[in-house]
């Protein structure tokens, strides 16, 4: 493709600083100029050049606590009902509609099964199907009787979940993910409210041994863990054992504080948000009743965020977007929702939201040139009608993206350019 100029475009940045009028060229896989000001980039005869008529130019989206493996169903029983080759189309779908949905990244937050993700992943780095660069996860290592066991004596369910016991099932389930190629290593540490008795959500459901055996197995690897961490020992634990990406973080309290303090270089959070907050207030068609979603402690999770995020934003802790998407109340590609709940309920400013989004989203994704739009990043764009960063909810209209491009290939295009003619984009060869 020919390098491509794209002019009169309000440029964010993905660094939080404001927005400004200016130019971007992009050259193969890589932003290789940017400048302010229209007319800034000298023409070359070759250049393809995009008019964007005073939108928005900014990095793409990075998806913190993504599950493109989920069928947007109210059960996560349902999620074993589905054949693998069926669940694999499914997949191909969801990572589709990301990437439409403005999402070059996802870091997965586990897969609903064992090599679904991994294949996914090998498929589109291979160039054959669209999606975004992923971070392939694991499924859930789950406890008897913890977060995601669907199990019933004398009756068989299945869900996302890998149930592993002891910390010898817990070696031999990570030595066999990583061998099988996950990037992430999935643990569920915590209890949750919707499972076991009422207060699980604050307990463990692991030993610390078994975390500790589960952490070296990935450590020896070379595989990240990331895990499901509600109560307050079940992030000192993760902490202890070098967890990279620590998901919710409801209920810490006193000097974990100052443990998620000390590590804020080498650590991530995700509250996700998304799927709480849809669960308290919008799902009662899925029978989710008030009542039902305060037995659970939904709304005490949600009252709690300003509280615990707002502190250890204070504390420089990295705090990612990334919302559990998946379930019939907040399916797949609303995921731009949570910028929205980061403002609303954590007290981003709406430039931090995407910031989070976007240059934090490169840090997660661990890819040094990736989340900025700077000389010699990778080149994962997108148009936006409007300023996300004057209205955070623009990013939620799917039409109001114009423009996605990946890794400086254009897999979405909804205005007219010169060039336009000449290039078989990814989107249409794959549609
Ligand atoms: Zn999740």
């Amino acid at each position: 493709m020919k390098p491509q100029l794209f002019t009169n475009v309000k440029i964010f940045d993905g660094t939080g600083a404001p927005t400004f009028i200016g130019e971007v060229l992009v050259e193969g896989n890589l932003i290789c100029t940017v400048a302010p000001g229209n007319g800034s980039i000298a023409r070359e005869s070759y250049y393809d050049v995009i008019d964007g008529k005073g939108m928005t130019l900014m990095p793409g989206l990075v998806e913190a606590h993504a599950h493109v493996t989920y069928s947007n169903m109210a059960k996560f029983n349902e999620l074993g009902q589905i054949p693998l080759e069926e669940h694999t189309l499914l997949t191909l779908q969801n990572v589709k509609l990301m990437l439409d949905s403005g999402f070059t990244s996802l870091y997965s937050a586990a897969s609903a099964k064992f090599r679904l993700e991994v294949a996914i992943r090998n498929a589109i780095d291979s160039g054959k199907f669209p999606g975004p660069r992923m971070r392939a996860a694991s499924p859930e290592l789950v406890a008897t009787g913890g977060l995601g066991d669907e199990r019933q004596y004398h009756m068989h369910h299945q869900g996302f979940e890998v149930i592993a016991d002891g910390t010898d099932e817990v070696r031999r389930t990570v030595r066999t993910l990583v061998r099988e190629g996950v990037d992430t290593v999935k643990v569920n540490i915590s209890g949750d409210p919707f499972y076991g008795r009422h207060g699980f959500g604050h307990r463990l459901s692991y030993t610390e041994a078994e975390v500790a055996a589960a952490a070296e197995e990935a450590h020896m690897r070379g595989a990240w863990l990331s895990c499901h961490a509600r109560a307050d020992d079940s992030v000192k634990l993760a902490l202890k054992y070098g967890f990279r990406v620590i998901y919710h973080c409801d209920f810490i309290e006193g000097e974990t504080y100052d443990l998620l303090e000390a590590k804020r270089d080498s650590v991530f959070l995700a509250p996700a948000i998304g799927a709480i907050y849809t669960a308290a207030y919008e799902a009662e068609a899925w029978g989710i009743t008030k009542e039902f979603a305060e037995s659970r402690e939904l709304f005490a999770m949600i009252e709690g965020c300003p509280k615990v995020y707002g502190e250890l934003k204070k504390r420089g802790l990295r705090i990612l977007p990334g919302g559990d998407y998946g379930f019939a109340w907040n399916p797949i590609g609303t995921n731009a929702r949570d910028l929205e709940h980061f403002v609303n309920i954590l007290g981003f400013t709406p430039a931090e939201s995407l910031m989070a989004a976007t240059k934090w989203g490169g840090e997660i994704m661990d890819i040094p040139n990736l989340g900025l739009i700077s000389d010699g990043y990778l080149a994962d764009l997108l148009l936006v009608d409007g300023d996300p960063v004057e209205n955070i909810k623009l990013l939620q209209d799917r039409d109001n993206i114009k423009v996605v491009m990946k890794d400086g290939v254009y897999y979405k295009r909804l205005i007219k350019t010169a060039g336009m003619l000449e290039q078989l984009n990814a989107r249409e060869a794959f549609a």
